[in-house]
């Protein structure tokens, strides 16, 4: 690889010096409560898929979508006003009680992980081994999340001088309104609610228009192993009004958002327009999430890194990669070996095991990416790769092939291109450069770093403003309690889902004082 190297300043002793990295992700040692990534075999494939096969296809064949009534967006004052009622005896049950309550819903859920697949197969149009590994994220979720709100929701004596006796505790802050997105059905629309659940607020969940279904099903779940009706109402309609609505009602205490940064912002100046007490607003948003690899880098484990990141999941995840900033010195060959595994991918039926790649959600989400593949295509070289196979089956309708294309530079990468379409930029010179390119794009969700540089990595890090940074993997599928995730900037407002510090957002502070 000596001769691989460019004018990035790679030493050639430091990097004959260096480890060679390997993906960590299968040897991470995990804690008992949390499932991890997927385990694979040695050709990928998902462990779980394959060996539920039986169970999982029987689920798709008995499995049908429920039909959500849609709400009227005129009932989001009456709801918030049954969650204010409902607030009392939710926030006064023990925490103990409400984590045993969510540690059963983990149960339940972990026990019809194939029917819950089959749902987000049949309705999300997510691929078996992506249906797999978003149970058990909602899961991990539910689990870890009670712990967390046991954790944190001790009073915390806080001996001094005063000669009282002084005590910090957490309390639930009120009615929480969760609006989710369609990509995560299950697993954003779960985090969220046990989030506000766990910490003894109630919650009002508005599911995206294309998902009613998994949500319902979750929370037909959860109120089945205790948790009250008027404690967690389905409010399932259109965003624009049925979500402004639930947003702007009076007794709403927080909002916890996970969609576009667009939406985020409209819903930021909606709280803020509000009459009465300041809302707090979680807000997870998109990215345009970068990966730089310099010409250290293991060209093998690149494109490994960058199918998963780019085109698992159809591109529809917000940790996605959309751009790639490869060192000229190793360009031409990591593009060839690219075009190469794109072309091994199968893309199509979702239900099919073998499908790698499914169809985009809708024929919304379709044309939106067809025209932004059209405008690139004007500006952008595509990369040379054999067509995807794709079988011709009706879940099909909505399928874009896996795609990428050369562009000029990082400032041509504009907007996040919600679809498995990746774009390409040669880099020379000072990396950190390249880093100051990026955070300039002003998202801060993901960022992938190949090299063999240990310093160099460090510091790109260090210089990035981006949320989760991943050195020599993959970008994608954080994982809950070890790998906490949200972003910064035009990405979020944080604090990070998964993480130690989430559940703080949805408690307010109180310090007791009492004269003794
Ligand atoms: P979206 O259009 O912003 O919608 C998200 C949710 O907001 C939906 O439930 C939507 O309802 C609702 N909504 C729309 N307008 C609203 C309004 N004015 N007031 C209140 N709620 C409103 O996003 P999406 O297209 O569903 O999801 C894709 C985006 O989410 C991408 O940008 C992706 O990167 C981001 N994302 C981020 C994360 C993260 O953790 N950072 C995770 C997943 C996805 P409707 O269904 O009726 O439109």
């Amino acid at each position: 690889f000596v001769n691989q190297l460019g004018d990035d300043g790679v030493p050639v002793d430091q990097l004959l010096a260096s480890p060679l990295h390997a993906s960590p992700v299968s040897s991470l040692p995990l804690p008992p409560l949390l499932y991890g990534p997927a385990r694979r075999n040695s050709e990928g494939v998902d462990l779980t898929v394959t060996t539920m096969r039986a169970p999982l296809l029987a689920a798709l064949a008995t499995t049908s979508v429920p039909v959500v009534p849609l709400f009227d967006a005129s009932r989001a004052e009456p709801a918030v006003a049954q969650a204010l009622r409902a607030l009392p005896a939710w926030r006064g049950t023990p925490v103990a009680q409400r984590a045993a309550r969510l540690r059963h819903a983990a149960d339940a859920l972990q026990a019809e992980l194939p029917r819950f697949c089959a749902l987000l197969v049949k309705e999300a149009f997510k691929t078996w081994g992506d249906a797999v590994a978003e149970v058990r994220e909602a899961v991990d979720f539910l689990r870890y999340y009670a712990d967390e709100a046991e954790r944190i929701m001790q009073p915390v004596a806080l001996p001094g001088p005063t000669g009282e006796s002084n005590e910090l505790r957490l309390v639930a802050r009120g009615p929480w309104v969760c609006i989710s997105p369609w990509n995560f059905p299950l697993a954003i629309f779960m985090g969220q609610v046990a989030a506000a659940l766990a910490t003894g607020n109630t919650v009002l969940a508005k599911p995206a228009e294309q998902t009613p279904g998994v949500a319902l099903e979750a929370v037909k779940l959860l109120h089945a192993v205790g948790v009250p009706a008027d404690a967690l109402q389905l409010l399932h309609g259109p965003g624009e009004t049925v979500g402004a609505a639930l947003v702007a009602a009076p007794g709403v205490a927080g909002v916890v958002f996970t969609g576009s940064t667009q939406v985020a912002k409209i819903i930021h100046r909606a709280l803020a327009a509000k009459d009465g007490p300041i809302v707090p607003l979680i807000a997870e948003t998109g990215g345009i999430n970068a990966m730089v690899v310099d010409s250290s880098a293991l060209p093998e484990q690149v494109v490994d890194a960058v199918v998963q990141s780019a085109f698992r999941s159809a591109g529809q995840r917000c940790s996605a990669l959309r751009l790639l900033c490869v060192h000229e010195g190793i360009a031409d060959g990591v593009i060839e070996m690219l075009g190469g595994a794109v072309a091994e991918l199968a893309g199509g039926d979702p239900a099919l095991l073998a499908t790698d790649v499914g169809p985009l959600i809708d024929a919304e989400a379709f044309d939106t990416v067809a025209r932004a593949v059209d405008a690139l295509a004007a500006h952008g070289r595509p990369i040379d790769a054999s067509p995807v196979a794709v079988p011709a089956t009706t879940h099909s309708a909505n399928f874009i092939a896996p795609q990428a294309f050369e562009v000029p530079s990082i400032e041509h990468v504009r907007n996040e291109i919600f679809g498995p379409v990746l774009q390409i930029v040669r880099w020379s010179g000072d990396p950190a450069t390249v880093v100051e390119r990026i955070n300039a794009l002003g998202y801060g969700l993901t960022f992938g770093i190949q090299t063999r540089i240990d310093s160099r990595a460090m510091a790109m890090a260090a210089q990035a403003h981006i949320g989760n940074v991943y050195v020599n993997r993959n970008t994608i599928g954080a994982v809950v309690g070890v790998q906490p995730f949200g972003g910064e900037g035009l990405s979020g407002t944080g604090p990070k889902a998964g993480g130690p510090h989430y559940l703080y957002r949805f408690c307010a502070e109180q310090t007791l004082t009492i004269n003794t």
